[in-house]
């Protein structure tokens, strides 16, 4: 059985996609989204040979040999321009997602969206679709297994393929700093907390952003305390990261 946070990500890909898992380990996603038909094929990309044998066999057992590739590679390597129309990068640190899309920069031509799922550093995977110009047109935050999960999904921009549920809303969150109340979150914050997620607010999100500020009082209080001669600097810092968190948590949406 997938995973509430797998099941989330394979309802996120269009029925009759071909599509690519990239880092698919044990290839449950792959397996999973052919047996539902939301996939008509897959790749499923590893670039460690233990996941990857791990994947071969699951896909053996399901005997869908015949629908999933299972490949060894690096990233995106493992595809050619144009053989995927959705890519899913999943349970990966968002440095990495940025580094593999980046990375596979010139496989992305004709992939008509984008599944990721960092599980840090999300602001990193926001800061490179909107640098690559890819709209983020969703995002969610689930919990299972008291981890917070964000799922996030993009398609090209000017593709015609832009399906927002708001787009006033996009583009005063992300695109344009903005004005709640008397707040202004900067696009700073919104790329770092997510414009849909902003927008949402929910109990998940209130209090994941609640933990990172307990987090961040915990290392000012340790700084407190430190002899090094950057401590200072860097206490301000994290004060002012506090700060801009509880301002926007405060504000209405
Ligand atoms: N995607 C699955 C999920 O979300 O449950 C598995 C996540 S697992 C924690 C991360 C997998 O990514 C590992 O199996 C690892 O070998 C693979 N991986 C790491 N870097 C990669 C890269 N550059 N290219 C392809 N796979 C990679």
């Amino acid at each position: 059985k997938l995973s509430k946070r797998l099941q989330y990500i394979m309802e996120q890909i269009p029925v009759g996609s071909t599509f690519a898992d990239i880092g698919s380990d044990h290839a449950m996603l792959p397996v999973a989204a052919i047996k539902t038909g939301n996939a008509l094929s897959a790749v499923a990309g590893e670039v460690n040979p233990g996941p990857r044998d791990a994947a071969a066999k699951q896909v053996a057992t399901a005997g869908l040999g015949g629908k999933i590739s299972v490949r060894l590679g690096d990233g995106l390597n493992v595809i050619s321009p144009g053989e995927v129309d959705v890519i899913t990068i999943a349970g990966m640190g968002g440095g990495l997602i940025s580094t593999i899309l980046e990375q596979g920069i010139d496989k992305l031509q004709g992939v008509k969206k984008l599944i990721l799922q960092p599980n840090v550093g999300e602001e990193l995977v926001r800061r490179w679709l909107l640098d690559r110009h890819w709209v983020l047109t969703s995002e969610h935050i689930m919990e299972e297994d008291r981890k917070v999960y964000e799922i996030l999904t993009a398609v090209p921009e000017n593709s015609g393929m832009v399906t927002f549920l708001n787009e006033d809303v996009y583009k005063e969150y992300y695109l344009d700093s903005s004005n709640h109340g008397q707040v202004k979150i900067t696009k700073e914050m919104s790329v770092r907390m997510g414009p849909w997620l902003l927008q949402e607010r929910n109990s998940i999100f209130t209090s994941k952003w609640l933990s990172e500020i307990d987090k961040l009082e915990r290392i000012l209080k340790s700084l407190a305390t430190s002899t090094l001669s950057s401590a200072e600097t860097k206490s301000e810092e994290i004060a002012q990261e506090i700060q801009q968190i509880k301002e926007v948590l405060s504000c209405s949406p």
